[in-house]
């Protein structure tokens, strides 16, 4: 439980709001969607997904995350985990679609890596605010269809993510798995919905942690009372029906915030 010392040995400017951190210890047995616990010392702890078996990859936002901006090749963090609930992953015959939203892309590079290992045929559509900041577009680019999009139009299609799935034959695949922002995922399961498919899609969420571990409730999530980071971040769309998952998010404290 106690966090363990690794040190950073190669940071890489992946987009003007995002940097890689890559860290002198491996997580093999973490599961692409699982989360560690990352302790930048004399700020807070944080969760993050693992981008590799030995990276995260940052977006700047607040307090916590400034600092690991300010950090240096030979600093040390504190890692806990890896923790949580990680994405299913497919069978080497199945035909999977990632559809990965800003820094939501980190979890699903993970899954299109062991995909891509293990001879899986993945489609993925990937979108971003603007051009700059597609994350990791080569990392999707070894089988199946890559759609890009960007809001402002900056590169590819102007437009959502949303707009693609739109066009897309969701029968065609047994397996779809999306991250992102949560009104994002929102619009994805109402479609979803509609097309029966909520079955066979899986929702990595971001929330608010403390522990990590299922204990101080700060993540629980009206009305089962789901907590996100020991039953999640990844959950079934069945699981999110009728559940407070794009209605309201939950502040530091586990008080109820409006989008
Ligand atoms: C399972 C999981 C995996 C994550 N993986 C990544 C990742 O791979 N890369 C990455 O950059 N970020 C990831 N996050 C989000 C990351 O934990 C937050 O951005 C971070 O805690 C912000 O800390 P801060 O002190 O810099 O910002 P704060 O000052 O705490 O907050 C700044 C802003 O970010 C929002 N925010 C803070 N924490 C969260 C959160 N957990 N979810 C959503 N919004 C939040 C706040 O509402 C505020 O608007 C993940 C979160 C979870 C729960």
């Amino acid at each position: 439980m106690y966090p363990i010392d690794v040190t950073i040995t190669k940071i890489i400017e992946e987009t003007p709001s995002t940097r890689t951190f890559v860290f002198d210890r491996n997580f093999d047995e973490a599961i692409a969607g699982q989360f560690v616990m990352v302790w930048i010392r004399g700020v807070d702890e944080i969760p993050m997904g693992l981008s590799s078996k030995n990276s995260i990859t940052v977006q700047k936002v607040g307090d916590a995350t400034e600092k690991m901006f300010a950090l240096k090749e030979g600093d040390t963090l504190g890692i806990r985990g890896p923790f949580g609930k990680g994405f299913t992953l497919p069978d080497k015959d199945e035909k999977i679609l990632l559809i990965a939203g800003g820094v939501g892309t980190v979890p699903l590079a993970l899954l299109a890596e062991y995909a891509s290992s293990t001879g899986v045929c993945m489609s993925t559509i990937l979108g971003a605010r603007n051009a700059d900041e597609l994350l990791f577009v080569d990392h999707f680019t070894s089988c199946g269809e890559l759609h890009l999009t960007t809001d402002d139009g900056s590169a590819h299609r102007c437009g959502f993510v949303t707009d693609i799935l739109a066009e897309t034959d969701i029968k065609a695949y047994d397996r779809i798995y999306t991250c992102g922002p949560e009104m994002m995922m929102k619009a994805i399961f109402g479609m979803l919905e509609k097309e029966d498919a909520l079955e066979k899609t899986e929702f990595s969420l971001h929330r608010y942690f403390k522990c990590g571990i299922g204990v101080c409730g700060a993540c629980c999530m009206d009305k089962k009372g789901l907590r996100v980071c020991k039953d999640g971040p990844v959950f079934n769309g069945l699981q999110l029906i009728d559940s407070e998952f794009g209605n309201y998010m939950r502040g530091p404290s586990g008080n109820k915030k409006q989008f």
